[in-house]
């Protein structure tokens, strides 16, 4: 166990983790990421939420508000946890961070009047193989017959809440779902009876997208867990992906980014991968939507002079125009070589060039 390190740690470095979401299709990925970005999106800054480019940014302070009925306020450490809103493998696969995934930890979402599906395993092995972190979101249980809605509530409150009937059906279900999981070599369990939240047994949340049961479980589970196991990942240090390059009126060619770890500064001086060679120029302006607007509305950016882990933000800066995404950003520190930099980022290219061939 890492205990010992994440105690000689300051919780205050901890940055935000990164999740993402798979699944099947029709699961309800794109249902569930609706639930827990909540109305909070739409009414404003209730809660602080506020969506990015391509993801969402919960403050730790909005997930304290929402999991407050699981009484476990006390254990956040995190600033806070970013969605990335693109749900599916591409955004998992496409999306690395100096040749690790981006995402610190998934959601794979299972539809429990389905069970395991073929793209459930695809998304297993792919999560298998980069030995990400996930928790199962078993979705849709207010399909079950007889479900009795309660809004929003965490699921073991909403489960005693349904008649002997329902809690059998939930039961037969969830033990046929386990049973495919280790057909597949993974061990789950319902996240509350899995006290050792450890790497061996996987947590199976279960959540209705559409009436929101489970959905503060979730939340907090997904928050403690990383904190809990991935203390080392979570400090800051600069690390950067681009998701994008795209012309914007008014802007010339900007990039959209992930930074995963560490801080920008309007002037840091950068290295992104070219189409032929690494492009050297600095930071003109880092950039975030206006809370409320989506990102298309254009000319509606709020300027940062500096930026920490985990935003997702874009970049003006001269020189951009081939960039390529799925390649890591680099910030040439007051220490760094920029040929040693420059090398690095080249790395990254070749290895984007190599998968791009393959597919
Ligand atoms: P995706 O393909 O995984 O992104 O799935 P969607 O989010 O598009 O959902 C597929 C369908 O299932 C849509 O018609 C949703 O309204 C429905 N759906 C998703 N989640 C739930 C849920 O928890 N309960 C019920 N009853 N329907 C759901």
């Amino acid at each position: 166990e890492k205990s010992g390190a994440s105690s000689s740690k300051s919780e205050d470095s901890l940055r935000s983790p990164i999740c993402c979401i798979m699944g099947h299709v029709d699961t309800g990925k794109t249902k569930l990421l609706d639930c827990i970005r909540g109305t909070n999106v739409q009414e404003g800054e209730a809660g602080g939420i506020t969506q990015q480019i391509g993801a969402t940014y919960f403050p730790a302070e909005n997930i304290r508000e929402r999991t407050k009925e699981l009484k476990a306020d006390a254990k956040l450490k995190v600033p806070g946890l970013l969605v990335i809103d693109t749900p599916g493998h591409e955004s998992f696969t496409n999306l690395r961070s100096r040749g690790s995934g981006l995402c610190d930890i998934a959601i794979l979402v299972v539809d429990i009047t389905h069970g395991l599906e073929p793209q459930t395993i695809e998304s297993l092995n792919l999560l298998k193989m980069r030995n990400t972190e996930f928790v199962v979101a078993l979705n849709k249980i207010d399909r079950l017959y007889g479900w009795k809605v309660c809004r929003n509530a965490p699921i073991v409150k909403a489960m005693k809440q349904q008649s002997k009937d329902v809690q059998f059906e939930f039961n037969t279900r969830l033990t046929q779902i386990v049973t495919q999981f280790k057909e597949q070599g993974i061990n789950t369990e319902l996240y509350y009876k899995n006290k050792e939240m450890g790497k061996d047994t996987f947590s199976i949340i279960p959540t209705s997208a559409i009436s929101g049961e489970g959905i503060p479980d979730l939340l907090l589970l997904l928050v403690q867990w990383t904190q809990k196991t991935m203390v080392d990942r979570l400090t800051y240090s600069s690390e950067c992906t681009v998701l994008e390059v795209k012309a914007i009126e008014g802007h010339g060619t900007t990039i959209d980014v992930v930074l995963i770890n560490g801080i920008l500064h309007e002037g840091d001086q950068i290295i992104v991968c070219g189409m032929q060679d690494p492009i050297v120029t600095s930071i003109r302006a880092l950039l975030t939507p206006h809370p409320m607007k989506e990102l298309r509305i254009k000319g509606s950016y709020l300027h940062h002079k500096e930026i920490k882990a985990a935003q997702s933000i874009k970049i003006n800066a001269q020189g951009l125009e081939h960039a390529i995404a799925g390649t890591s950003l680099y910030v040439v520190g007051p220490d760094d070589d920029v040929e040693n930099v420059k090398e690095a980022a080249m790395e990254d290219m070749r290895s984007v060039m190599s998968r791009i061939d393959k597919s």
